[in-house]
Protein backbone atom coordinates (compact mmCIF):
# COMPACT_ATOMS: atom_id res chain seq x y z
CA UNK A 1 0.00 0.00 0.00
CA UNK A 2 1.37 3.16 -0.93
CA UNK A 3 2.07 5.34 2.32
CA UNK A 4 -0.64 8.88 2.39
CA UNK A 5 0.63 11.41 1.35
CA UNK A 6 1.79 15.02 3.01
CA UNK A 7 -1.54 16.71 2.87
CA UNK A 8 -3.57 13.35 3.88
CA UNK A 9 -1.04 13.17 6.71
CA UNK A 10 -1.98 16.14 8.15
CA UNK A 11 -5.61 16.13 7.60
CA UNK A 12 -5.30 12.37 9.38
CA UNK A 13 -3.22 14.54 12.31
CA UNK A 14 -5.64 16.73 12.11
CA UNK A 15 -8.75 14.41 13.11
CA UNK A 16 -6.90 12.10 15.31
CA UNK A 17 -6.17 15.42 17.03
CA UNK A 18 -10.10 16.56 17.71
CA UNK A 19 -10.82 12.39 18.25
CA UNK A 20 -7.72 12.59 21.18
CA UNK A 21 -9.36 15.62 22.56
CA UNK A 22 -12.57 14.27 22.59
CA UNK A 23 -11.73 11.01 24.02
CA UNK A 24 -10.26 12.82 26.83
CA UNK A 25 -13.17 15.06 27.52
CA UNK A 26 -15.40 12.00 27.36
CA UNK A 27 -13.13 9.91 29.83
CA UNK A 28 -12.74 12.99 32.04
CA UNK A 29 -16.44 13.49 32.37
CA UNK A 30 -17.22 10.11 32.66
CA UNK A 31 -13.98 9.26 35.59
CA UNK A 32 -15.95 12.37 37.36
CA UNK A 33 -19.27 10.98 36.91
CA UNK A 34 -18.24 7.78 38.56
CA UNK A 35 -16.49 9.41 41.14
CA UNK A 36 -19.52 11.17 42.72
CA UNK A 37 -21.36 8.19 41.80
CA UNK A 38 -18.97 6.48 44.38
CA UNK A 39 -19.27 9.24 46.96
CA UNK A 40 -22.78 9.34 46.75
CA UNK A 41 -23.05 5.25 47.82
CA UNK A 42 -20.62 6.17 50.20
CA UNK A 43 -22.71 8.66 51.95
CA UNK A 44 -25.79 6.21 52.18
CA UNK A 45 -23.55 3.75 53.84
CA UNK A 46 -22.59 6.05 56.72
CA UNK A 47 -26.66 7.33 56.45
CA UNK A 48 -27.43 3.87 57.20
CA UNK A 49 -24.19 3.61 59.87
CA UNK A 50 -25.84 6.64 61.59
CA UNK A 51 -29.52 5.07 61.44
CA UNK A 52 -28.10 1.59 62.84
CA UNK A 53 -26.17 3.14 65.80
CA UNK A 54 -29.03 5.31 66.90
CA UNK A 55 -30.87 1.80 66.57
CA UNK A 56 -28.32 -0.04 68.28
CA UNK A 57 -28.24 2.79 71.74
CA UNK A 58 -32.19 2.58 71.40
CA UNK A 59 -32.03 -1.18 71.25
CA UNK A 60 -29.52 -1.33 74.16
CA UNK A 61 -32.28 1.21 76.57
CA UNK A 62 -34.68 -1.48 76.03
CA UNK A 63 -32.55 -4.53 76.96
CA UNK A 64 -32.17 -2.50 79.95
CA UNK A 65 -35.92 -1.21 80.39
CA UNK A 66 -36.49 -5.37 80.49
CA UNK A 67 -34.10 -5.93 83.09
CA UNK A 68 -35.25 -3.39 85.27
CA UNK A 69 -38.90 -4.55 85.02
CA UNK A 70 -37.80 -7.93 85.82
CA UNK A 71 -35.93 -6.16 89.18
CA UNK A 72 -39.53 -4.13 89.99
CA UNK A 73 -41.81 -7.12 89.16
CA UNK A 74 -39.55 -9.37 91.36
CA UNK A 75 -40.06 -12.25 88.99
CA UNK A 76 -39.23 -13.63 85.58
CA UNK A 77 -41.83 -12.72 83.87
CA UNK A 78 -39.74 -10.24 81.55
CA UNK A 79 -37.46 -12.91 81.07
CA UNK A 80 -38.57 -13.61 77.38
CA UNK A 81 -39.23 -10.01 76.39
CA UNK A 82 -35.50 -9.31 77.75
CA UNK A 83 -34.25 -12.10 75.85
CA UNK A 84 -35.91 -11.02 72.52
CA UNK A 85 -34.44 -7.03 72.84
CA UNK A 86 -31.01 -8.71 73.68
CA UNK A 87 -30.94 -10.68 70.51
CA UNK A 88 -32.25 -7.17 68.71
CA UNK A 89 -29.08 -5.67 69.94
CA UNK A 90 -26.94 -8.40 68.92
CA UNK A 91 -28.45 -8.34 65.73
CA UNK A 92 -27.88 -4.48 64.94
CA UNK A 93 -24.04 -4.73 66.70
CA UNK A 94 -23.45 -7.59 63.78
CA UNK A 95 -25.03 -5.12 61.27
CA UNK A 96 -23.30 -1.88 62.55
CA UNK A 97 -19.86 -4.13 62.87
CA UNK A 98 -20.60 -4.60 58.99
CA UNK A 99 -20.62 -1.32 58.14
CA UNK A 100 -17.40 0.22 59.80
CA UNK A 101 -13.74 0.53 58.24
CA UNK A 102 -11.26 2.68 60.15
CA UNK A 103 -9.21 0.31 62.66
CA UNK A 104 -10.89 2.75 65.80
CA UNK A 105 -14.15 2.26 64.62
CA UNK A 106 -13.63 -1.26 64.54
CA UNK A 107 -12.40 -1.46 68.07
CA UNK A 108 -15.25 0.79 69.17
CA UNK A 109 -17.84 -2.07 67.64
CA UNK A 110 -15.77 -4.68 69.19
CA UNK A 111 -16.41 -2.97 72.50
CA UNK A 112 -19.85 -2.44 72.28
CA UNK A 113 -20.62 -6.29 71.84
CA UNK A 114 -18.18 -6.94 74.57
CA UNK A 115 -20.20 -4.82 76.79
CA UNK A 116 -23.41 -6.23 75.81
CA UNK A 117 -22.36 -9.37 76.54
CA UNK A 118 -21.05 -8.30 80.25
CA UNK A 119 -24.79 -6.85 80.51
CA UNK A 120 -26.74 -10.09 79.22
CA UNK A 121 -24.12 -11.74 81.68
CA UNK A 122 -24.81 -9.62 84.65
CA UNK A 123 -28.57 -9.95 84.30
CA UNK A 124 -28.63 -13.85 83.58
CA UNK A 125 -26.14 -14.54 86.91
CA UNK A 126 -26.10 -12.11 89.11
CA UNK A 127 -30.28 -9.70 89.07
CA UNK A 128 -32.05 -12.64 87.80
CA UNK A 129 -30.81 -15.01 90.64
CA UNK A 130 -30.90 -12.11 93.55
CA UNK A 131 -34.69 -11.30 92.33
CA UNK A 132 -35.58 -14.56 92.73
CA UNK A 133 -33.56 -15.05 95.89
CA UNK A 134 -34.74 -11.50 96.93
CA UNK A 135 -31.31 -10.59 97.71
CA UNK A 136 -31.89 -7.13 97.60
CA UNK A 137 -28.29 -5.90 98.12
CA UNK A 138 -26.86 -8.03 95.57
CA UNK A 139 -29.73 -6.40 93.38
CA UNK A 140 -28.29 -2.85 93.96
CA UNK A 141 -25.21 -3.85 93.40
CA UNK A 142 -25.56 -5.48 89.99
CA UNK A 143 -28.16 -2.98 88.72
CA UNK A 144 -25.34 -0.25 89.47
CA UNK A 145 -22.82 -2.16 87.35
CA UNK A 146 -25.27 -2.67 84.60
CA UNK A 147 -26.19 0.71 84.30
CA UNK A 148 -22.09 2.01 83.96
CA UNK A 149 -21.99 -0.79 81.24
CA UNK A 150 -25.23 0.73 79.58
CA UNK A 151 -23.58 4.33 79.55
CA UNK A 152 -20.81 2.58 78.25
CA UNK A 153 -22.50 1.58 75.70
CA UNK A 154 -24.62 4.54 74.42
CA UNK A 155 -21.19 6.48 74.79
CA UNK A 156 -19.62 4.40 72.54
CA UNK A 157 -22.33 3.98 70.27
CA UNK A 158 -22.66 8.28 70.44
CA UNK A 159 -18.81 8.04 69.13
CA UNK A 160 -19.83 6.37 66.16
CA UNK A 161 -22.49 7.70 65.10
CA UNK A 162 -20.26 11.05 65.42
CA UNK A 163 -17.58 9.47 63.30
CA UNK A 164 -20.36 8.42 60.65
CA UNK A 165 -21.39 11.83 60.72
CA UNK A 166 -18.39 13.91 60.05
CA UNK A 167 -17.15 11.12 57.91
CA UNK A 168 -20.66 12.02 55.59
CA UNK A 169 -19.23 16.04 55.61
CA UNK A 170 -15.64 14.59 54.25
CA UNK A 171 -17.50 12.56 51.37
CA UNK A 172 -19.88 15.65 50.82
CA UNK A 173 -16.90 18.00 50.38
CA UNK A 174 -15.07 15.44 48.41
CA UNK A 175 -18.46 15.10 45.99
CA UNK A 176 -18.67 18.95 45.81
CA UNK A 177 -14.60 18.92 44.81
CA UNK A 178 -15.15 16.31 42.31
CA UNK A 179 -18.24 18.08 41.02
CA UNK A 180 -16.68 21.61 40.61
CA UNK A 181 -13.88 20.27 38.57
CA UNK A 182 -15.64 18.62 36.40
CA UNK A 183 -18.22 21.65 35.66
CA UNK A 184 -14.60 23.57 35.32
CA UNK A 185 -13.13 21.38 32.65
CA UNK A 186 -16.32 20.98 30.85
CA UNK A 187 -16.67 24.62 30.24
CA UNK A 188 -12.88 24.41 29.41
CA UNK A 189 -13.92 21.95 26.75
CA UNK A 190 -17.12 23.69 25.70
CA UNK A 191 -15.04 27.21 25.13
CA UNK A 192 -12.09 25.01 23.58
CA UNK A 193 -13.32 22.49 21.14
CA UNK A 194 -14.63 25.40 19.04
CA UNK A 195 -11.13 27.15 18.94
CA UNK A 196 -8.98 24.00 18.64
CA UNK A 197 -11.69 23.05 15.61
CA UNK A 198 -11.92 26.67 14.09
CA UNK A 199 -7.87 26.13 14.32
CA UNK A 200 -7.90 23.18 12.71
CA UNK A 201 -10.29 24.18 9.85
CA UNK A 202 -7.45 26.76 9.40
CA UNK A 203 -5.25 24.86 9.12
CA UNK A 204 -7.09 22.81 6.40
CA UNK A 205 -8.14 26.20 4.67
CA UNK A 206 -4.48 26.74 4.28
CA UNK A 207 -2.91 23.72 3.65
CA UNK A 208 -5.93 22.66 1.18
CA UNK A 209 -8.51 24.87 0.70
CA UNK A 210 -6.22 27.57 -0.15
CA UNK A 211 -3.64 25.96 -2.83
CA UNK A 212 -6.93 24.24 -4.90
CA UNK A 213 -8.00 27.60 -4.87
CA UNK A 214 -5.08 29.21 -5.95
CA UNK A 215 -4.31 26.46 -8.61
CA UNK A 216 -8.07 26.92 -10.02
CA UNK A 217 -7.00 30.44 -10.42
CA UNK A 218 -3.83 29.74 -11.96
CA UNK A 219 -5.73 27.34 -14.44
CA UNK A 220 -8.62 29.95 -15.43
CA UNK A 221 -5.81 32.65 -15.76
CA UNK A 222 -4.09 30.08 -18.29
CA UNK A 223 -7.03 29.24 -20.11
CA UNK A 224 -8.05 33.04 -20.60
CA UNK A 225 -4.89 33.11 -22.39
CA UNK A 226 -2.32 34.79 -19.58
CA UNK A 227 0.83 33.23 -20.37
CA UNK A 228 2.06 34.98 -17.25
CA UNK A 229 0.10 33.43 -14.81
CA UNK A 230 2.69 31.80 -12.20
CA UNK A 231 1.09 30.03 -8.94
CA UNK A 232 2.62 31.60 -5.70
CA UNK A 233 2.78 28.19 -3.79
CA UNK A 234 6.08 27.65 -2.12
CA UNK A 235 5.06 24.77 0.12
CA UNK A 236 7.05 21.81 -0.10
CA UNK A 237 4.18 18.84 -0.33
CA UNK A 238 2.34 17.89 -3.65
CA UNK A 239 0.51 21.01 -3.71
CA UNK A 240 3.52 23.06 -3.98
CA UNK A 241 5.06 20.37 -6.20
CA UNK A 242 1.70 20.77 -8.99
CA UNK A 243 2.01 24.50 -8.64
CA UNK A 244 5.86 23.98 -9.46
CA UNK A 245 4.60 21.28 -12.50
CA UNK A 246 1.79 23.90 -13.73
CA UNK A 247 4.46 27.04 -14.00
CA UNK A 248 6.80 24.77 -15.50
CA UNK A 249 4.17 24.15 -17.74
CA UNK A 250 3.16 27.59 -18.68
CA UNK A 251 6.74 28.77 -19.09
CA UNK A 252 7.19 25.84 -21.57
CA UNK A 253 3.90 26.82 -23.83
CA UNK A 254 4.92 30.66 -23.66
CA UNK A 255 8.41 29.58 -25.15
CA UNK A 256 6.36 27.06 -27.31
CA UNK A 257 4.49 29.98 -28.85
CA UNK A 258 7.03 32.46 -28.77
CA UNK A 259 9.02 29.86 -30.69
CA UNK A 260 5.92 29.43 -33.27
CA UNK A 261 4.98 32.74 -33.57
CA UNK A 262 9.13 33.80 -34.16
CA UNK A 263 8.96 30.62 -37.16
CA UNK A 264 5.42 31.90 -38.27
CA UNK A 265 7.12 35.54 -38.57
CA UNK A 266 9.85 33.61 -40.37
CA UNK A 267 7.82 31.62 -43.05
CA UNK A 268 5.48 34.86 -43.41
CA UNK A 269 8.34 37.05 -44.12
CA UNK A 270 9.93 34.19 -46.12
CA UNK A 271 7.28 33.75 -48.43
CA UNK A 272 6.96 37.81 -48.72
CA UNK A 273 9.92 37.62 -49.69
CA UNK A 274 10.15 34.94 -52.07
CA UNK A 275 7.81 36.71 -54.36
CA UNK A 276 9.40 40.36 -53.87
CA UNK A 277 13.05 39.84 -53.96
CA UNK A 278 13.59 38.03 -57.39
CA UNK A 279 11.61 40.79 -58.85
CA UNK A 280 13.43 43.84 -56.79
CA UNK A 281 16.99 41.72 -57.36
CA UNK A 282 16.74 42.37 -61.16
CA UNK A 283 16.16 45.94 -60.86
CA UNK A 284 18.71 46.65 -58.09
CA UNK A 285 21.61 45.00 -59.58
CA UNK A 286 20.99 47.45 -63.27
CA UNK A 287 20.50 49.81 -60.80
CA UNK A 288 23.85 49.42 -59.24
CA UNK A 289 25.74 48.72 -62.48
CA UNK A 290 24.96 52.11 -63.59
CA UNK A 291 25.25 53.73 -60.83
CA UNK A 292 29.07 52.42 -60.63
CA UNK A 293 29.33 53.51 -64.19
CA UNK A 294 28.16 56.79 -63.89
CA UNK A 295 30.24 57.36 -60.96
CA UNK A 296 33.06 56.52 -62.47
CA UNK A 297 32.39 58.88 -65.08
CA UNK A 298 31.50 62.11 -62.90
CA UNK A 299 33.24 63.92 -60.37
CA UNK A 300 32.64 66.39 -57.53
CA UNK A 301 29.32 66.78 -56.33
CA UNK A 302 27.78 64.41 -58.62
CA UNK A 303 30.35 62.09 -57.60
CA UNK A 304 29.56 62.28 -53.99
CA UNK A 305 25.49 61.78 -54.81
CA UNK A 306 26.31 58.52 -56.52
CA UNK A 307 28.18 57.55 -54.07
CA UNK A 308 25.50 57.79 -51.58
CA UNK A 309 23.02 56.26 -54.01
CA UNK A 310 25.42 53.37 -54.74
CA UNK A 311 25.56 52.55 -50.51
CA UNK A 312 22.13 52.67 -50.33
CA UNK A 313 21.51 50.60 -53.09
CA UNK A 314 24.16 47.85 -51.78
CA UNK A 315 22.51 48.17 -48.33
CA UNK A 316 19.11 47.77 -50.18
CA UNK A 317 20.46 44.50 -51.76
CA UNK A 318 21.88 43.36 -48.43
CA UNK A 319 18.32 43.02 -46.73
CA UNK A 320 17.10 41.15 -50.28
CA UNK A 321 19.88 38.76 -49.68
CA UNK A 322 18.77 38.27 -45.95
CA UNK A 323 14.89 38.61 -46.81
CA UNK A 324 16.09 35.55 -49.59
CA UNK A 325 17.96 33.77 -47.32
CA UNK A 326 15.29 33.19 -44.57
CA UNK A 327 12.93 32.09 -47.19
CA UNK A 328 15.24 29.78 -49.03
CA UNK A 329 15.12 26.13 -47.70
CA UNK A 330 18.50 24.16 -47.02
CA UNK A 331 20.00 22.35 -49.91
CA UNK A 332 18.97 18.75 -50.52
CA UNK A 333 21.86 16.51 -49.03
CA UNK A 334 24.17 17.45 -46.66
CA UNK A 335 27.54 17.16 -46.50
CA UNK A 336 30.41 17.19 -44.18
CA UNK A 337 31.84 20.56 -43.36
CA UNK A 338 34.69 21.49 -41.39
CA UNK A 339 34.00 24.28 -39.10
CA UNK A 340 37.70 25.10 -38.58
CA UNK A 341 38.17 25.65 -42.30
CA UNK A 342 34.61 26.92 -42.64
CA UNK A 343 35.34 29.44 -39.97
CA UNK A 344 39.15 30.52 -41.44
CA UNK A 345 37.46 31.88 -45.07
CA UNK A 346 34.35 33.56 -43.53
CA UNK A 347 37.12 35.29 -41.26
CA UNK A 348 39.45 35.86 -44.56
CA UNK A 349 36.69 37.01 -46.69
CA UNK A 350 35.07 39.90 -43.91
CA UNK A 351 38.87 40.68 -43.85
CA UNK A 352 39.04 40.91 -47.87
CA UNK A 353 35.74 43.10 -47.78
CA UNK A 354 36.84 45.60 -45.17
CA UNK A 355 34.16 44.51 -42.85
CA UNK A 356 35.81 43.62 -39.96
CA UNK A 357 35.71 47.41 -38.32
CA UNK A 358 39.20 47.34 -37.35
CA UNK A 359 39.18 44.37 -34.97
CA UNK A 360 41.05 41.43 -34.56
CA UNK A 361 39.71 38.18 -35.19
CA UNK A 362 41.64 34.88 -33.99
CA UNK A 363 39.81 31.35 -34.96
CA UNK A 364 40.65 28.49 -32.51
CA UNK A 365 40.10 24.82 -32.22
CA UNK A 366 38.48 22.08 -34.76
CA UNK A 367 35.70 20.59 -35.18
CA UNK A 368 33.32 19.37 -38.00
CA UNK A 369 29.19 18.08 -38.54
CA UNK A 370 27.44 17.00 -41.74
CA UNK A 371 25.56 20.30 -43.09
CA UNK A 372 25.25 22.60 -45.89
CA UNK A 373 28.70 24.83 -45.88
CA UNK A 374 27.45 27.83 -47.33
CA UNK A 375 25.05 28.44 -45.26
CA UNK A 376 26.84 27.66 -42.01
CA UNK A 377 29.74 30.18 -43.94
CA UNK A 378 26.86 32.53 -43.89
CA UNK A 379 26.11 32.19 -39.71
CA UNK A 380 29.75 32.57 -38.83
CA UNK A 381 29.89 35.34 -40.89
CA UNK A 382 27.18 37.07 -39.59
CA UNK A 383 28.35 36.14 -35.86
CA UNK A 384 32.33 37.48 -37.01
CA UNK A 385 30.55 41.09 -38.53
CA UNK A 386 28.44 41.42 -35.67
CA UNK A 387 31.42 40.70 -32.82
CA UNK A 388 33.71 43.01 -35.14
CA UNK A 389 31.48 45.54 -35.10
CA UNK A 390 31.03 45.25 -31.56
CA UNK A 391 34.32 45.37 -30.37
CA UNK A 392 35.31 48.10 -32.43
CA UNK A 393 38.79 49.02 -34.08
CA UNK A 394 41.83 47.83 -31.80
CA UNK A 395 39.12 45.29 -30.30
CA UNK A 396 38.88 41.53 -30.28
CA UNK A 397 36.59 38.43 -31.41
CA UNK A 398 37.64 35.44 -30.57
CA UNK A 399 36.08 32.40 -33.01
CA UNK A 400 36.08 29.00 -31.10
CA UNK A 401 35.37 25.70 -32.97
CA UNK A 402 35.37 22.59 -30.49
CA UNK A 403 33.83 18.53 -31.00
CA UNK A 404 31.20 17.97 -28.92
CA UNK A 405 32.54 14.26 -26.64
CA UNK A 406 28.78 12.94 -27.53
CA UNK A 407 28.72 13.87 -31.04
CA UNK A 408 28.04 17.42 -32.79
CA UNK A 409 30.46 20.32 -32.55
CA UNK A 410 30.21 23.65 -31.12
CA UNK A 411 31.34 27.35 -32.55
CA UNK A 412 31.81 29.76 -29.96
CA UNK A 413 31.81 33.65 -30.95
CA UNK A 414 33.08 36.44 -28.39
CA UNK A 415 34.22 39.97 -28.37
CA UNK A 416 35.94 42.47 -26.74
CA UNK A 417 32.87 44.94 -26.93
CA UNK A 418 30.28 46.72 -24.76
CA UNK A 419 28.04 43.45 -24.62
CA UNK A 420 24.29 43.47 -25.76
CA UNK A 421 22.42 46.55 -25.61
CA UNK A 422 19.27 46.82 -23.25
CA UNK A 423 17.10 47.03 -25.53
CA UNK A 424 18.19 43.40 -27.29
CA UNK A 425 16.75 41.90 -24.20
CA UNK A 426 14.22 39.30 -25.77
CA UNK A 427 14.41 40.68 -29.09
CA UNK A 428 17.81 40.08 -30.54
CA UNK A 429 16.74 37.17 -33.13
CA UNK A 430 13.53 39.56 -34.29
CA UNK A 431 13.42 40.14 -38.22
CA UNK A 432 14.64 43.54 -38.35
CA UNK A 433 15.59 44.19 -35.16
CA UNK A 434 18.62 46.45 -35.12
CA UNK A 435 20.18 49.10 -32.85
CA UNK A 436 22.81 50.02 -35.93
CA UNK A 437 22.11 52.68 -38.05
CA UNK A 438 23.16 50.97 -41.31
CA UNK A 439 21.92 47.67 -39.72
CA UNK A 440 19.10 45.16 -41.50
CA UNK A 441 18.61 43.34 -38.14
CA UNK A 442 18.35 40.10 -40.34
CA UNK A 443 21.83 39.03 -39.14
CA UNK A 444 20.83 37.11 -36.51
CA UNK A 445 17.18 36.00 -37.80
CA UNK A 446 19.18 34.37 -40.89
CA UNK A 447 21.69 32.30 -38.56
CA UNK A 448 19.03 31.34 -36.08
CA UNK A 449 16.70 30.34 -38.86
CA UNK A 450 19.91 28.65 -40.51
CA UNK A 451 20.90 26.44 -37.26
CA UNK A 452 17.54 25.41 -36.56
CA UNK A 453 17.13 24.27 -40.14
CA UNK A 454 20.51 21.99 -38.95
CA UNK A 455 18.97 20.77 -35.35
CA UNK A 456 21.33 23.25 -33.78
CA UNK A 457 20.58 25.89 -31.02
CA UNK A 458 22.04 29.31 -30.13
CA UNK A 459 22.91 30.69 -26.79
CA UNK A 460 23.53 34.21 -26.26
CA UNK A 461 25.54 35.16 -23.33
CA UNK A 462 26.94 38.61 -21.64
CA UNK A 463 29.79 37.30 -19.98
CA UNK A 464 31.27 39.06 -16.45
CA UNK A 465 34.65 40.06 -18.37
CA UNK A 466 32.39 41.82 -21.05
CA UNK A 467 31.51 41.65 -24.59
CA UNK A 468 29.04 39.44 -26.02
CA UNK A 469 29.36 35.85 -26.35
CA UNK A 470 27.42 33.62 -29.11
CA UNK A 471 27.99 29.91 -28.99
CA UNK A 472 26.14 27.72 -31.68
CA UNK A 473 25.54 24.30 -30.81
CA UNK A 474 25.14 21.75 -34.17
CA UNK A 475 24.19 18.07 -33.80
CA UNK A 476 26.71 15.67 -36.18
CA UNK A 477 23.98 15.57 -38.75
CA UNK A 478 21.18 17.76 -39.73
CA UNK A 479 17.54 16.09 -38.13
CA UNK A 480 16.35 13.50 -40.58
CA UNK A 481 19.95 12.14 -41.18
CA UNK A 482 21.42 10.16 -38.38
P1 LIG B 1 22.36 43.98 -37.62
O1 LIG B 1 23.76 43.52 -37.38
O2 LIG B 1 22.08 44.32 -39.03
O3 LIG B 1 21.91 45.00 -36.66
P2 LIG B 1 21.68 41.44 -36.48
O4 LIG B 1 20.46 40.64 -36.55
O5 LIG B 1 22.95 40.77 -36.88
O6 LIG B 1 21.41 42.72 -37.34
O7 LIG B 1 21.88 41.97 -35.03
C1 LIG B 1 20.77 42.54 -34.36
C2 LIG B 1 21.21 43.36 -33.19
O8 LIG B 1 21.79 42.54 -32.20
C3 LIG B 1 22.32 44.34 -33.47
O9 LIG B 1 21.82 45.55 -34.03
C4 LIG B 1 22.93 44.57 -32.10
O10 LIG B 1 22.14 45.49 -31.38
C5 LIG B 1 22.77 43.24 -31.47
N1 LIG B 1 24.02 42.45 -31.53
C6 LIG B 1 24.29 41.41 -32.37
N2 LIG B 1 25.53 40.93 -32.13
C7 LIG B 1 26.08 41.68 -31.14
C8 LIG B 1 27.34 41.69 -30.43
N3 LIG B 1 28.32 40.82 -30.74
N4 LIG B 1 27.52 42.62 -29.46
C9 LIG B 1 26.53 43.50 -29.14
N5 LIG B 1 25.31 43.52 -29.75
C10 LIG B 1 25.10 42.65 -30.75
Amino acid sequence: MRSPSGTARRLILAFAVLLAVFGVSSYFALASLRDVQGGLSRMKEREEGVRLALELASAVRDQYAHQAHTIILGNASHLPYYTEAERHVLDLAAQVRARVGAADERAWVAEIERSTAELDRIFRERILPAVLRRDEPEIMAAHARAQVVVSQIQELTARLVDRFESSMGDIQSQVRAVHQAAFRWTLFFLAGAPLLAAGIGFSIYRSVARPVARLSEGAARLAAGDLEARIAIDSPDEFGALARQFDAMTRSIKDHQERLVQSEKLAGIGRLAAGVAHEINNPLAVILGYVKILRRKSDGALAEDLGIIEDEAVRAQEIVEGLLDLSRPLAAAPEPVDLRALCDEAVARLADGGRLAGATVEVSGAGGVEGHPQKLRQVVLNLVKNGAEAAGPGGRVEVRVSQAPQGGAALEVSDSGAGLPAEAAGRLFEPFFTTKPGGTGLGLAVSLGIVQAHGGAVEVASPAGGGARFTIRLPASPPGRV
